[in-house]
């Protein structure tokens, strides 16, 4: 038997900084996750109940950060399949933003005039169970061939109006360099395409990913900026720090995106320590997203004045660059959870106007014995608005 088969893989192996390794060594069975965390019996049925449904895949570097004794700890919860995602949803949707329907070629969403994002590829090094992409992480029917990056490229060469080319996926980074050279080649020979991003998870599930050489090839295509996606505290490792050292130092601006979660980062000692523990690694938080409507995971959302009442609490009382914007995501586009465009309440749903002028209704009842520190004003049910198609009714 091998050796990495016998006990938990940890930092003192030979290889455990290589990014290849890591990806080669993912955990995705229960006994080799045995290994590593208590798994308590619920835990071992929502493995089994979710195959099908959902892929999982764990790093041993993103696996090393979990508490192998509580089964709610924050990086845990992100990535162990849990029998919540098996009940009823207030949706079914796998696509709560219409991204099909604004894709006017395979994985290209285009839904602002001036910008598009680009899923090249719908692998991932790990699959976080609230995924907004959870249609098509890990699902082979939505890899890119190189026609369809073709066909994608084609479109934004014809489309002058685009200057902004968002990379995601999945998670671009799992691509080889070859591979990612010669998308950010094509893309920099379209004249008015001035930026490109990538939206990442790498350095905070696979830090090693980051490597000197991929920063070398990066660095050819600026203006390139990168958002990755930070949760909790105890993803900010020293290994996560050296990885956006060396994106800061090729140049390239690191933002951070955070997904509301509750239980995780819902409260505001958690979201303070996170937003003022990324400034200390020097990135900026940009979005905190409302977590998404995708079936199963209504375990991880929170009422919409849980986010509310932790962007009051965060006003004035840290850097104001360490405030991260509170949006969420509609089918009209973003909209920023605040005054300006939060209506008020009406029962389950909160109402919203988007910038684009459209009403909004976003299903988002309260959990039974939740109580608020913050409260939006009860309205009526407003005529004309939008909303999503509830799944009992
Ligand atoms: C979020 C998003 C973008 C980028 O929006 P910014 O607000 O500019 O960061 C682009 N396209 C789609 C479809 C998006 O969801
Ligand atoms: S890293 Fe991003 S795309 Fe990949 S599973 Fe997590 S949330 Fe989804």
């Amino acid at each position: 038997m091998r050796h990495d088969q016998q006990r938990p893989l940890d930092h003192s192996h030979p290889q455990w900084r290589d990014w290849r390794w890591q990806m080669r060594h993912r955990i995705h069975s229960v006994d080799t996750l045995a290994q590593w965390i208590q798994l308590t019996d619920a835990e071992r049925q929502a493995i089994e109940a979710t195959q099908g449904i959902f892929r999982w895949n764990i790093t041993p570097y993103y696996a090393s950060l979990m508490d192998p004794e509580d089964p709610n700890c924050p990086i845990r919860r992100q990535v162990v399949p849990r029998l919540e995602e098996l009940a009823p949803d207030l949706i079914d949707s796998l696509d709560p933003l219409e991204e099909v329907a604004h894709s006017p070629v395979k994985n290209l969403i285009h839904n602002y005039r001036d910008r598009v994002a680009f899923c090249v590829t719908s692998e991932c090094a790990i699959y976080c169970r609230y995924c907004l992409r959870k249609r098509m992480v890990g699902d082979a029917a939505f890899m890119m061939r190189k026609a369809e990056l073709e066909a994608a490229i084609s479109y934004i060469a014809a489309h002058p109006e685009i200057r902004d080319v968002l990379l995601t996926g999945g998670d671009p980074l799992t691509l080889s360099e070859a591979h990612l050279a010669w998308i950010l080649e094509r893309l920099r020979a379209i004249p008015h395409v001035e930026i490109i991003r990538i939206g990442t998870r790498m350095p905070v599930k696979l830090p090693y990913r980051i490597t000197p050489e991929l920063c070398a090839l990066l660095e050819r295509f600026h203006p390139l900026w990168i958002n990755t996606h930070f949760n909790h505290p105890k993803e900010l490792t020293p290994d996560a720090a050296e990885a956006v050292d060396r994106l800061l130092r090729a140049g390239i601006p690191v933002g951070n995106q955070t997904v509301l979660l509750r239980g995780i980062n819902d409260d505001i000692d958690t979201m303070k320590a996170l937003c003022e523990g990324l400034v200390r690694i020097r990135v900026r938080p940009y979005y905190l997203y409302q977590a998404q409507l995708i079936g199963g995971t209504a375990h991880f959302r929170t009422p919409i004045e849980t986010g509310m009442a932790l962007m009051r609490a965060l006003q004035g009382n840290t850097t104001g660059f360490a405030i991260p914007k509170y949006v969420l995501d509609t089918p009209y586009g973003k909209v920023p959870l605040d005054g300006t465009y939060v209506k008020g309440r009406s029962g389950d749903y909160v109402i919203v106007e988007t910038p684009r002028g459209v009403l909004w209704a976003e299903p988002n009842p309260i959990p039974p014995g939740e109580t608020l520190s913050f409260r939006l004003p009860e309205i009526p049910w407003p005529e004309g608005v939008a909303t999503l198609p509830l799944a009992t009714s």
